[in-house]
């Protein structure tokens, strides 16, 4: 028989499903990112610290996303800090290549891009063009105009990158498309879910991880992440790739610092999984959102 949403989760989350729906139902709680702040090294770390301050960097108020840099860009860009947390496990290096592969609309971009220095380069790609431009947007406006040639921009098909790209980054965020299910609880659409359509993206964020896989330099680092709360999209992928490339990959040890794993356990609610990790809003209010770090090999 085919399960629906609620019992489907329900079978999966058992007495955590109750409180973790509603959660996942109330309305999204985000902060204010300031990339390419003065404390620009803390940005990422002191983005999480700064958290258990109750109210330093909660969004309250409208105006403020718009406050300017003397410098003219824009400062506070609004967003869910949890969405940080996977940008914070691939370690970015200021020389580092960096390959963000999903990257609209670009808050994980931007976290990207405040990482590196004169000798590093970001490419975010998109595949839709309405979504690129967006992202375009976001990154020439979140940032100072001096480090605008420290990134460029691609509209092409994830899937399709190792080809044009092989070998050529240090470091690979894959934000893959995925059922998304706090939006679908949100839109109301929770009756067009299907396993069946999990199973289908799980297939396309496979693609899209053996494309990074490609795209990737010896010892780089991948990360591979989604918004889903099903483990099919999760760690399943991750097990899968783990397994079928064995000989080229293996899951990257020393992820976090343990302070850093602190902080991001009081502030955002971090849980570790059998291969990664989750932040779940049943916790302090964030996510969803689930991270696994990858090591290339050989
Ligand atoms: N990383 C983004 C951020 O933090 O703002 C969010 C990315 S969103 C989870 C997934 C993105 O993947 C969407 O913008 C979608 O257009 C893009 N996408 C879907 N299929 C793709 C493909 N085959 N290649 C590249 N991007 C794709």
């Amino acid at each position: 028989m085919k399960a629906d949403f609620n019992s489907y989760f329900s079978n999966l989350y058992g007495s955590r499903w109750e409180g973790l729906s509603k959660h996942l139902n109330s309305p999204e709680k985000q902060i204010c990112f300031s990339p390419f702040s003065h404390k620009s090294n803390m940005a990422l770390d002191g983005a999480f610290e700064g958290l258990l301050s109750p109210g330093n960097h909660v969004y309250s108020n409208p105006e403020q996303s718009q406050s300017r840099s003397s410098a003219g860009h824009l400062q506070n860009y609004i967003m869910d800090p949890a969405s940080l947390a996977p940008v914070l496990a691939l370690q970015v290096h200021p020389e580092d290549q960096v390959l963000d592969l999903c990257a609209a609309p670009g808050g994980k971009s931007l976290g990207l891009l405040s990482q590196l220095g004169e000798q590093g380069h970001l490419l975010s790609n998109d595949s839709s063009p309405a979504r690129v431009t967006r992202l375009r947007k976001v990154l020439e406006q979140y940032s100072p105009q001096e480090i605008h040639q420290r990134f460029s921009l691609r509209n092409k098909d994830g899937t399709k990158f190792g080809f044009f790209h092989p070998k050529e980054f240090s470091k690979i965020l894959v934000d893959a498309p995925c059922s998304g299910e706090r939006h679908q609880i949100h839109s109301g659409k929770t009756s067009e879910w299907s396993l069946k359509r999990s199973k289908s993206l799980a297939m396309k964020q496979y693609t899209l991880l053996c494309a990074a896989l490609l795209c990737a330099q010896t010892e780089a680092r991948i990360v591979y992440s989604t918004c889903s709360i099903n483990p099919v999209e999760n760690d399943e992928v991750v097990r899968r790739f783990l397994k079928k490339k064995k000989d080229f990959v293996k899951a990257a040890s020393d992820v976090f610092s343990e302070s850093t794993k602190n902080a991001l356990e009081k502030s955002v609610g971090l849980e570790q999984t059998e291969l990664g990790w989750i932040i779940l809003p049943d916790t302090q209010g964030y996510g969803p959102i689930y991270f696994s770090a990858i090591q290339k090999t050989s």
